[in-house]
């Protein structure tokens, strides 16, 4: 403590490269202290540092890290807490560019596994970023003395010397019932649930907080549940949707798209407070949408899609401007590639050509000359051959009547049970469609080749995030806008660290399936941690959450530098 108090005083002054020196642990009464990297100037990104607590000073019970998934809800009760000090306090430091800047990775709704707080090795890490402080372009000692031994002691003061063991026991209460619920549905074959009571339309279409004053959820009695819940009396009552093919029908506007989105995003855990917090969704469970433009790299799309003009091959097809109808095959090869389960899909962002063609159509263009077969011609395939489910948001077109397992009517908000009127309007109005009875075809098994991540620039190799949706490699951009699983700018974060780790691991290099190199980077993952994975060894690994292999896979399948081989 005395060290970095004399340094500063030194340094006082000086030009703001000085501040390197404090490169270095410095213990204080109850945490040590680590500055792991400064920054060049103060109007650089900011200085990263760690704080670390001891479990004697602030004990962590061994029951909330007892599985991963306690572990993580924990986790993620402590840096919502670290977040919500840092963002009450005034630290009142004050100096050119970022000067008294602290902050850590604030969380969204969602609860994922990240860096910026862990438990481990007998310690609470905080991972947090600072703006030493400056004078134009001087190092101004007082200000950075303030810093450290009056705002920063303050923060982990109020933080994680206060948290109440009550406080991490409901995170963890959560993350049993959350366990428990998917428990259930895996063992009654269940791919989503949404509880009854649950809030799910948002507060608006920029945030995520819950719509103030929504009509509740109200599960129909025909698709209703109760699941026995841990730290509850009463079972929670809920909607089930079983394994097959779900279709969700109903007039504009009366919350299709939303009930799908909550399903969507019930592949991660939320918080307490959230609506959402009882919406569970398998977690193999992929949105697939049209994306027209993206980069398609030699995907066998044939299932869907054969004889396009001019004689070009679908079976290994690549394009660097997709249309609407081969980017959504596309993507629905890719998520099955990946292993997804279940596949969620909206009318709103769908292709028309790629969901249906009616009989007038398909006598109007012979089949010869349509290159596409549609997806209500495979749903079924998908579902016997693949065990591959879906849950189909659709208002426009009854078609799908026949093919559904389930179908679920919104009606002002509230859903119904009308799968037997469905059948019935099926069974009268019999469909002219000529259906193709094929099977759904093959699957592709490819490989990404090293040559596919080329992060050099300049002198350096550099991949880097800029927010949630774009990730710079060497002289490409990467664009995941239309990945929207992808719900945390860390998550991407960890992604761009990923490509470059990758590259420099040489995975590329051993003619991995796309499944098995997926495989290998979970385990990497799970068995040694998210910051496994950052540029720096033992040190603030950066603002980093775990995306799914599904999003990791769909990074991979865009990149535009990208070489496959099968
Ligand atoms: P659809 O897909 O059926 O056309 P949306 O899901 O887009 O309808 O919903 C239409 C509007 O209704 C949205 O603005 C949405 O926020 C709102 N909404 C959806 N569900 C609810 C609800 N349970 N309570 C109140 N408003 C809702
Ligand atoms: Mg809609």
């Amino acid at each position: 403590m005395k060290k970095l108090k004399n340094l500063l005083q030194q340094i006082d002054g000086k030009s703001y490269k000085g501040y390197k020196q404090m490169q270095g642990r410095y213990f204080f009464p109850s945490y040590e202290l680590l500055i792991d990297y400064v920054q060049g100037d103060p109007f650089a990104a900011p200085s990263k540092i760690r704080v670390r607590i001891p479990n004697k000073t602030r004990t962590i019970d061994q029951e909330w890290t007892s599985t991963n998934k306690r572990k993580v809800f924990a986790e993620d009760v402590m840096t919502r807490k670290v977040s919500n000090v840092i963002q009450h306090s005034n630290p009142n430091v004050h100096g050119s560019g970022k000067s008294g800047l602290v902050a850590i990775d604030r969380p969204g709704q969602e609860i994922l596994e990240r860096t910026a707080a862990v438990f481990e090795n007998g310690y609470t890490t905080v991972c947090l970023t600072v703006g030493l402080p400056a004078n134009g372009r001087r190092i101004n000692g007082k200000q950075a003395d303030k810093l450290f031994f009056q705002v920063l002691p303050e923060i982990i003061q109020k933080s994680v010397l206060s948290i109440t063991d009550k406080e991490i026991d409901e995170a963890v209460k959560l993350a049993d019932q959350h366990e428990a619920i998917l428990d259930k549905m895996k063992e009654e074959g269940f791919i989503s649930f949404i509880a009854d009571g649950a809030t799910l339309p948002r507060a608006s279409g920029v945030s995520d907080q819950p719509m103030k004053n929504a009509v509740a959820f109200q599960s129909p009695e025909a698709n209703r549940v109760a699941i026995k819940l841990p730290h509850r009396e009463e079972p929670l009552t809920g909607m089930a949707i079983r394994k097959g093919i779900a279709l969700i029908v109903g007039g504009g506007y009366h919350g299709k798209s939303t009930l799908l989105k909550a399903i969507e995003r019930g592949v991660y855990p939320h918080i307490s407070g959230d609506g959402r917090e009882y919406v569970v969704t398998d977690p193999q469970a992929v949105k697939v949408r049209a994306e027209d433009g993206r980069q398609v790299t030699n995907v066998d799309i044939s299932p869907f899609i054969k004889n396009l003009p001019h004689g070009v091959d679908t079976t290994q097809f690549s394009t660097e401007n997709a249309s609407g109808s081969t980017s959504q095959a596309a993507n629905v090869i890719e998520a099955i590639e990946a292993g997804a389960q279940t596949l969620l899909i909206d009318e709103d962002t769908s292709a028309t050509n790629f969901m249906i063609r009616d009989e007038r159509m398909q006598e109007l263009v012979v089949s010869e000359k349509e290159p596409i077969t549609p997806f209500i011609d495979k749903i079924t395939q998908m579902r016997n051959e693949l065990d591959v489910s879906t849950i189909l948001v659709m208002g426009g077109s009854g078609d799908y009547f026949h093919a559904a397992d389930e179908v679920i009517m919104m009606d002002q908000y509230v859903p119904y049970h009308v799968t037997e009127q469905a059948k019935q309007i099926a069974a009268k109005y019999p469909s002219k469609r000529q259906p193709l009875e094929e099977s759904f075809g093959t699957l592709p098994v490819r490989s990404f080749e090293s040559q596919s991540i080329q992060a050099r620039k300049g002198k350096k190799e550099k991949v880097q995030a800029k927010g949630r949706t774009l990730i710079l490699m060497g002289r490409t951009e990467l664009s995941l806008d239309a990945v929207e699983q992808l719900v945390d700018p860390s998550q991407t974060n960890l992604i761009a660290d990923l490509l470059l780790h990758l590259s420099k691991r040489g995975w590329l290099d051993q003619n991995h399936s796309v499944k098995e190199l997926l495989d290998k980077i979970d385990q990497q993952l799970e068995g040694e941690g998210l910051a496994s994975v950052a540029p720096f060894k033992d040190q603030h690994p950066g603002e980093l959450a775990r995306p799914r292999r599904f999003e990791i896979a769909a990074a991979l399948n865009r990149l535009r530098t990208a070489k496959v081989s099968d």
